[in-house]
């Protein structure tokens, strides 16, 4: 016998149409910010970058005709900040009338407005900062925080700190900034290797593993310095200290050499940071170069084009540890199906009012909407650009 329930229609939600809204005002800035201390990796010591003093940062806010507001932001350190900037000011008017809702053709129309400078690079990060702005604002408008819009797995993801174990660091601060890490509640710490000297490396590395332990989960990052045999012979003195992996062991192209050192190695290889594009990334994952991949939102394009990218590494059970950025990648991480970890810098902090909530190894997704941060009097005080298109309802 078959049972039949009958319910009653709730009304509120079989009448009435969805209201569509549009984009009537956006506002570009380019804000400066400034680094306490010149920072340096293995770039800076192998004489290809100086100390890098400050982050560039394309900030663009998005409001449509009903009031919905939207932030997002790229960025660029050294060279290309004046660039990204100059090329949204020049592609924002497009978006002036759109639908908001609908993000993967307003991207694809803001690369077409720029067609003739490609679809990666500096060209894809400007657009990116409307990209991320328009996911915010769609998230905003649903009452969600990002993660949950674009569907989380988990409300906080594993985080481990960078910043404390840059190369310009003598190794004794390195150490107390260790425990100072350790202390504030996030999980894992990663020290810079690649210096000219090999031993220096393995003996900082040694000092900071016995330093915390051998339980906290420890990392290595090369940004690219080694060549081949240097890498393969580094890899294989790393593989005693148990590290979650070796980062940017080679140059951030050679996808072969990473693949072949992956194979070799016990220890995970991650890799990914420098690419620029989605297509950039799929080279490393046909090659199978590495067990983590490490987009960066801003550097591919934006939320839009970091989906793209998620469902096909997850295709291919990679790990994911996004690079920089993480007010956006904590979400972004938070919707991975394979447990991430999220890298923590505390430089963007006085960009925003909010600060994100850290203990316990791990990062939690707030309870606000959209990414969850409004821009601070010190990031209006940055700014040494901006530009204003259409009228603010
Ligand atoms: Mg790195």
């Amino acid at each position: 016998m078959v049972t039949t329930t009958h319910t009653t229609p709730h009304t509120a939600h079989t009448e009435g149409e969805a209201t569509l809204d549009r984009i009537v005002w956006l506002r570009l800035s380019s804000v400066a910010l400034p680094l306490a201390t010149p920072i340096s990796d293995a770039k800076v010591f192998t004489g290809r970058q100086k100390p890098m003093t400050e982050v560039a940062f394309l900030f663009v806010e998005i409001a449509t005709e009903q009031g919905h507001e939207g932030v997002g932001f790229s960025y660029s350190k050294r060279a290309g900040g004046p660039g990204q900037f100059a090329h949204a000011k020049e592609i924002a008017e497009n978006l002036i009338g759109e639908d908001p809702s609908d993000i993967g053709r307003l991207w694809t129309k803001l690369v077409w407005a720029g067609a003739s400078v490609g679809r990666s690079g500096l060209a894809t990060q400007a657009i990116a900062a409307f990209d991320v702005a328009l996911w915010d604002l769609k998230a905003k408008r649903a009452g969600l925080p990002l993660a949950k819009l674009l569907g989380a797995y988990r409300d906080s993801v594993r985080c481990y700190n960078t910043s404390g174990g840059f190369l310009h660091t003598p190794t004794e601060q390195v150490l107390e900034n260790a425990t100072a890490t350790l202390g504030s509640g996030i999980g894992g710490i990663k020290i810079k290797v690649g210096h000219p000297d090999g031993k220096y490396d393995l003996a900082r590395l040694t000092a900071v593993r016995e330093h915390i332990g051998d339980d906290v989960p420890l990392m290595v990052d090369a940004n690219q310095q080694w060549d081949r045999p240097t890498a393969q012979r580094m890899g294989r003195a790393l593989e005693e200290f148990n590290l979650v992996w070796i980062e940017e062991p080679l140059d951030a192209y050679d996808a072969a050499g990473h693949a072949a050192l992956a194979a070799s190695l016990d220890t995970p290889v991650a890799t990914g940071e420098m690419l620029a594009s989605v297509a950039e990334h799929v080279e490393l994952i046909r090659h199978n170069a590495a067990d983590v991949i490490q987009p960066d939102a801003p550097r591919i394009g934006g939320i839009t084009q970091f989906l793209k990218l998620a469902a096909l590494a997850e295709h291919h059970q990679l790990q994911l540890a996004p690079h920089f950025a993480m007010e956006i990648h904590l979400h972004l991480a938070a919707a991975y199906p394979i447990e991430p970890w999220v890298e923590h810098f505390d430089w963007l902090e006085p960009l925003f009012n909010e600060r994100l909530e850290i203990h316990d190894g791990r990062m939690y997704v707030s309870s606000r909407p959209g990414l969850g941060f409004t821009l601070s009097d010190q990031a209006r005080a940055w700014t040494i650009a901006e530009q204003e298109v259409g009228t603010r309802p």
